[in-house]
Order: structure tokens, then C-alpha cells, then sequence
């Protein structure tokens, strides 16, 4: 640990326990540290990066809004943002957008659309039914949905009326439907399980959501923090072929600036102000720098759909590989994969949802992260978190990382 760490340590909390190294720059797939290493980066800084760091055109427009004005209030309308949200409504769901700072946010919108339209219906429903081991953000309304219960518990009560469902099990989201007796206004979801690893869902288990959602009268809200602009340009709904009612996004837009957004069907999204009365937006909503950022990444992603064929063929190039080397070692664990997004799971099991993934050895997980670290490949230090490929990922690249996944369990 270095004086640099050791003076931050005494005055800041960080968000997480951080690892003892000092990140200065990125370019492309790769991220450098003070003391001159070099990493291959599978964690895109929780999710935010598609198209690599250090993007040129990114970072230009960036500049000039600088240049420009970085902030007003938003009483006043800014080019980037509307330009953004047009490009938003080129998604099926999206007939209207609200801009935020996170993706946390992004969910509370959803969350106090669905009750103000329940109660606007006179229906006066106000549960949510979500998915255990999901997550979805850590204020109040976001956390409330969250499955993890260590995350939960030191704040409880937390928002009345929510209950947790299986992640690929309709049956006990039915379950709670019954129960609800009419009540439940909207039932929230990670469309792919990402914070339990990477659990794709079951065929027909959206399928089924939409249907049981509508037999019952209520919402469905689909979480696209990590799979909107990941898996297609409409994210998890155009790649499932599943329309959800309201769909959040998160990171990805702004690649590291600060953009959330949801939207969704307009009768739903026309009681958010200024139209209606459910108020979300902060100061910095929607605000010139970060929606700079926004407008010109979903410009690149909107004109680039080729992309996402690539990541397709990519992700098989990565995992597919990686299931070679483990069936060459006869090692008997298994990797869950959809498109870029994939988790390796050090257990005997299919990993088709968060029991199947808590029994992964997760010691041993920590130490395969430790041993790609130190052959200067970075991913998400955690089980439950996934590895992300970007455009920078070459095919030259995916090979070096099998080669090092190779030594790693060669051992
Ligand atoms: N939803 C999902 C599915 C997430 O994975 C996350 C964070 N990783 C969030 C919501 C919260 O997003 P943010 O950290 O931008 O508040």
C-alpha cells in the first residue's frame, strides 16, 4: 500500500473495499495503474463501458460541452438530452423517457409510475412483487425490490408490500400473485440474472411473466441496468422478444458519466412530470455533460446495430473456448453465457438460478480471480458479478485471455 492510499484511507469511505492499486488511465480493453501495469479489463467498470475506454468521439464530445455549458437547470430544455431521448424512443417500449443520475434512480421512477398509475386506475394497488438475489439499487424504493437480504436486513421495515419470487420460476410468482389477491401493481426483474452471477432465463420464463402479468392486471417492469444496450440495442426485450410496460437503463448510456433512464408505455409514463405528478428527476438529471456522453453513445450503438452480432460471436469465442479448456482439465464447472455477459461457476451443477448458483465454490472462485490478476487480467472480483465483453475485445485479445485461463488451471 502506497502514501497515496494509505492518506485516502484515513478520509474517505469508499463505496467497496478497494484493491491496493491505483488506476490512471484506460485505453481501449485496457486499464494502467500508477506503477506502470497493464490489465485486460473484463469488468468494464461495473458494467458501464461497450464501446472500450478512451473512446475518441466520446471523449470529443465531452470536451466541447465542457466548452459549451455543463450545467443549467433543467428548466430549460438542452440539445443532448432531447437528441438522446429521441434515440431512446426508437426502442418498442420506450413512447416516453425520464432521465436520471443512476440506475437506482431509474428504478424508483418505475416503481412510483406503477403505484401512481394503479392508483389513477382506481385499482389502488401497491405491491411489487420482485425476484429474490436480484438487485436493483440501494435507495429505499430500489433496495425494497432487492433479493439480497444482508443488503436489506440493517434497514428494515424498508417500503411495505413487496415479496420475493424464484428467478426462473413462475410458478412461485403466481404464487404470490394469489396471495396478492389482486394487489400487486407491478412485478420487477432483472430480464437476465446478473447479480447471481449470470442466470439466463429459462425459455418461456419472460414469456411467461408478460402473461401472467397480464392475466392479473399488473405492470411489468423489466431492469435493464446491465443488459440494455448490451445484448441488442433494445436490450433484453428486443433480444427475448418480451415488451414490458416500463424498462429502466442505467450506466451503459453514459459510459461512466452519470446517465439512468427509464421509460415505457405512455399512458404509464404521462403521469411523470412535468406531464403528471410523480416527480423523480434531481438537479443533475438530464444534465448537458453526462447526456453529451449519452447522446453520443447511443448515437454510435443506434448506427453500429453490427456490433451486437459481434459481441454475439465474441461471447461464443470467450465462454465456448473456456468450456474447452475446463472439458480438456475434466474440470466439471460450468459457465452461463448470454451474448457478452458471462459468469464461470465453480460448482457440479447447472447454474439455472441463485440456489444453483450459491453452490458454487466461491473460494475457489477468488482464487481463479487472483491467478487471472496476476497474469494482469481484471473481472468482477465476485461469483455473483459478471465478465463483460466490449467492441475493444478483439479476437487476438479472447485468445491471450483462454491462454491465461489455460495456464490458471494448469496447475
Ligand atoms: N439494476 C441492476 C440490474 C444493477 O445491476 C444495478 C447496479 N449494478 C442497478 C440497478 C443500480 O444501478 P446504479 O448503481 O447506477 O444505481
Amino acid at each position: 500500500m502506497n502514501e497515496y492510499m494509505k492518506e485516502t484511507n484515513e478520509a474517505l469511505l469508499h463505496t467497496y473495499n478497494q484493491f491496493p492499486v491505483v488506476l490512471e488511465r484506460g485505453e481501449g480493453a485496457y486499464l494502467y495503474d500508477t506503477e506502470g501495469k497493464k490489465y485486460l479489463d473484463f469488468a468494464a467498470g461495473y458494467a458501464v463501458s461497450s464501446l472500450g475506454y478512451a473512446d475518441k468521439e466520446l471523449n470529443d464530445a465531452l470536451k466541447e460541452q465542457i466548452d459549451k455549458i455543463f450545467h443549467t437547470s433543467n428548466l430549460y430544455y438542452n440539445t443532448a438530452c432531447g437528441k438522446a431521448a429521441e434515440d431512446l424512443k426508437r426502442i418498442t417500449v420506450m413512447a416516453r423517457i425520464s432521465f436520471t443520475n443512476s440506475g437506482g434512480e431509474a428504478v424508483e421512477g418505475t416503481l412510483k409510475a406503477a403505484r401512481k398509475y394503479a392508483y389513477k386506475k382506481g385499482t389502488g394497488r401497491y405491491e411489487f412483487i420482485a425476484m429474490k438475489e436480484s438487485f436493483h439499487g440501494r435507495s429505499f424504493g430500489a433496495l425494497s425490490v432487492t433479493g439480497h437480504d444482508p443488503y436489506r436486513a440493517p434497514f428494515e421495515p424498508l417500503v411495505p408490500g413487496v415479496s420475493f419470487a424464484e428467478y426462473n420460476d413462475l410458478d412461485s410468482v403466481r404464487a404470490l400473485m394469489e396471495q396478492a389477491d389482486g394487489q400487486t401493481a407491478a412485478v420487477i426483474v432483472e430480464a437476465v440474472g446478473a447479480n447471481m452471477g449470470v442466470v439466463p432465463p429459462k425459455k418461456g420464463f419472460l414469456e411467461g411473466l408478460r402473461k401472467l402479468c397480464d392475466e392479473y392486471g399488473a405492470l411489468l417492469i423489466f431492469d435493464e441496468v446491465i443488459t440494455g444496450f448490451r445484448l441488442a440495442f433494445g436490450g433484453a426485450a428486443e433480444y427475448f422478444g418480451v415488451t414490458p410496460d416500463l424498462v429502466t437503463y442505467g450506466k451503459i448510456i453514459g459510459a461512466g458519466m452519470p446517465v439512468g433512464a427509464y421509460g415505457g408505455r405512455r399512458e404509464i409514463m404521462e403521469l411523470v412530470s412535468p406531464v403528471g405528478k410523480v416527480y423523480q428527476a434531481g438537479t443533475l438529471s438530464g444534465n448537458p455533460i453526462a447526456m453529451a456522453a449519452g447522446l453520443t453513445q447511443l448515437k454510435y450503438l443506434y448506427e453500429h446495430q453490427g456490433i451486437y452480432k459481434d459481441l454475439e460471436e465474441k461471447g461464443k469465442r470467450l465462454y465456448g473456448g473456456m468450456e474447452k479448456i475446463l472439458a480438456e482439465k475434466n474440470l466439471p464447472y460450468h459457465i452461463n453465457h448470454v451474448s457478452s455477459l458471462g459468469s464461470l461457476f465453480f460448482t457440479e451443477q447447472e447454474v439455472v438460478d441463485y440456489t444453483s448458483a450459491k453452490s458454487s465454490d466461491t473460494k475457489a472462485f477468488s482464487e481463479y480471480f487472483k491467478g487471472m490478476l496476476a497474469q494482469g487480467i481484471h473481472m468482477a472480483p465476485s461469483q455473483f458479478e459478471a465478465m463483460f465483453l466490449s467492441v475493444a475485445h478483439t479476437d487476438e485479445i479472447i485468445d491471450q485471455t483462454l491462454e491465461a485461463v489455460r495456464n490458471y488451471f494448469t496447475k
